[in-house]
């Protein structure tokens, strides 16, 4: 049997930790608790020792989930790769979006985000190693799909998130990874764009990703174990 408690709260004395080495204030970095294909019971777990935020990766399978656990003050994410077709199910049941590399996309769910919801917080995509199979912009494409977002009043654009290639095997080269997300906020940064968000950092890598400045880190494995597929 995995103990969620125990395991949220030796990664977020993790984090304390790699925040301290950092010079950052532990607040600095939210935690959320990637929940994708594992079971609502293991999700009450996870809020009943503290946890608020949770990611999930497919529409449908969320929207299950969100509607058993209605009677809890949670924050959802949507951290997969998002389907036109589901964007309704996204805009109406999420508060934040960290998967957006598409005008297109963008525009639905620009146009089904309730009204009497707040805007969607969203995160662009980036892929930094040019990985065509992967998920995510290339760098040149930045700029343009930012200003595009920008004038969406139902999106509200909060920054960058990345998912690295997993040959990056030690600290270093996750580390050096990360900071090419960094430079990538501070251009948009210098562009006029009020931005304060990086999303990066998974359970094998998050200890790099806080010494390069992440503030949100989507753990899911080393929280609830291994997913059942
Ligand atoms: C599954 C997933 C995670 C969590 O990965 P773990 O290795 O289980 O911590 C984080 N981010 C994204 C985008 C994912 O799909």
């Amino acid at each position: 049997m995995i103990n969620i408690k125990n395991n949220l709260h030796n990664i977020v004395k993790q984090i304390e930790a790699a925040c301290a080495a950092a010079h950052r204030a532990h607040a600095s970095v939210k935690l959320l608790a990637v929940s994708k294909q594992q079971s609502v019971e293991k999700i009450r777990a996870a809020f009943a020792a503290g946890q608020q935020c949770f990611g999930e990766n497919y529409a449908q399978e969320a929207l299950q989930k969100i509607q058993k656990l209605q009677d809890l003050p949670l924050e959802w994410h949507f951290i997969g790769h998002i389907q036109s077709n589901k964007t309704r199910i996204i805009a109406e049941n999420f508060s934040w979006i960290h998967t957006i590399q598409q005008k297109n996309i963008a525009m639905r769910l620009n146009h089904q985000r309730p009204e009497n919801l707040a805007p969607l917080q969203v995160c662009i995509q980036v892929n930094l190693a040019h990985e065509p199979q992967k998920a995510g912009i290339d760098p040149k494409e930045l700029l343009p799909l930012a200003h595009y977002i920008q004038q969406l009043p139902h999106l509200n654009l909060r920054g960058l998130m990345t998912l690295p290639p997993a040959n990056l095997i030690n600290y270093a080269e996750q580390y050096a990874h990360f900071l090419q997300l960094v430079d990538l906020k501070i251009l948009l940064q210098q562009e006029g764009f009020t931005i304060d968000t990086l999303s990066m950092g998974m359970s094998h890598d998050f200890a790099a990703a806080i010494a390069a400045g992440a503030t949100i880190v989507r753990i899911g494995s080393a929280i609830f174990g291994e997913r059942i597929s």
